[in-house]
């Protein structure tokens, strides 16, 4: 338990280091989902070579189709975000 949380936490700073600094709730969450997104599809070539569906978001909403697709168009919508960048107060400041 205390372990996980550290290195949640590690994890997010990498992650904020690599960004501008500061980033607003809609960023961060963003940045989130593009990394669950990249890690899922990594996943789903490893899977391919070993005969299995490793597709992760497949495996928990499978059932709901349409959640799934959701989940899918919001990691494009956070690429897109991220690519454009958030015009936010927040991360305008801390941008450049
Ligand atoms: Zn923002």
């Amino acid at each position: 338990m205390g372990i996980s949380r550290i290195t949640t936490l590690t994890f997010s700073n990498k992650f904020m280091m690599c960004g501008s600094g500061k980033k607003c709730g809609v960023s961060s969450v963003a940045w989130w989902l593009l990394v669950i997104g990249g890690l899922n599809w990594g996943l789903v070539g490893l899977g391919g070579f070993m005969m299995g569906n490793w597709n992760v978001v497949n495996m928990l909403l499978g059932s709901w189709p349409q959640v799934e697709w959701i989940v899918y168009i919001l990691v494009g919508l956070s690429t897109l975000l991220l690519l454009w960048g958030c015009k936010c107060k927040t991360c305008a400041v801390d941008t450049k």
